[in-house]
């Protein structure tokens, strides 16, 4: 079974490294060492930095040669480049991918999408009539467990967990909850922040093996 990495420990060591990575994409060496393909043993052509969505730091680096530039991937296998802010990030860690595809066919990290999304006035809701069936599957997600980037711009109020395939309500082993429990679970919420806020928007902020969880959030 994977779990999340610990998201903090590893930004903190990614910060002490990020001047070194910087460095050597620039060199094409690190650590006195000349960087080599990942896929062959051939000197590298072509350096990535790449990032995660947790954080503004390298996390690493990818090393490529002509050969396999591009060859198994954009730029290689298990990580994808942003069509908005062009960094490359590692695709994911656990169950959750950490980049969508846009109707457009735009590929993008989470991040990136978060704001897109964020700014679209038809993903906003002003009533809590606005929740049904339809509206929570078309939630998009935008945050991943452990993000941070969400913060800056919404507030949370709450979130409701459902079945992935079903739609029901996961509450735990004997659970019998229904679909229309989770919905009027995600309706007290949007009441809730109907009170101090004009609208809300529901977001799919995590992504597990078997379950989603929808959250209700206000902007800040
Ligand atoms: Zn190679
Ligand atoms: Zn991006």
């Amino acid at each position: 079974m994977w779990s999340l990495p610990d998201i903090n420990r590893l930004n903190e060591e990614a910060v002490k490294n990020a001047t070194k990575l910087n460095k050597a994409v620039k060199t094409g060496y690190l650590d006195g060492i000349r960087i080599k393909c990942d896929w062959c043993d051939k000197p590298a052509e072509y350096t990535y930095p790449w990032y995660d969505v947790f954080s503004d730091v390298p996390k690493g680096i990818i090393g490529l040669c002509e050969e396999h530039d591009q060859y198994f991937g954009n730029p290689s296998e298990g990580f994808f480049t942003c069509d908005d802010c062009g960094k490359t990030f590692i695709t994911n860690y656990t169950w959750e991918n950490y980049y969508t595809f846009t109707d457009d066919g735009d590929q993008l990290c989470l991040n990136c999408y978060f704001d897109r999304e964020i700014s679209r006035k038809d993903n906003w809701i002003t009533s809590a009539e606005d929740v049904t069936w339809k509206r929570v599957k078309a939630s998009r997600h935008l945050i991943p467990v452990g993000g941070k980037h969400w913060n800056e711009h919404l507030e949370f109020i709450g979130n409701v967990e459902f079945d992935n395939l079903s739609g029901e309500k996961v509450t735990g082993f004997s659970s019998t909850s229904t679909k229309e429990d989770g919905l009027d679970d995600l309706r007290d919420l949007v009441e809730k922040a109907l009170l101090s806020h004009k609208k809300c928007i529901l977001i799919l902020d995590a992504r597990y093996q078997c379950t989603v969880s929808i959250g209700v959030y206000v902007k800040k």
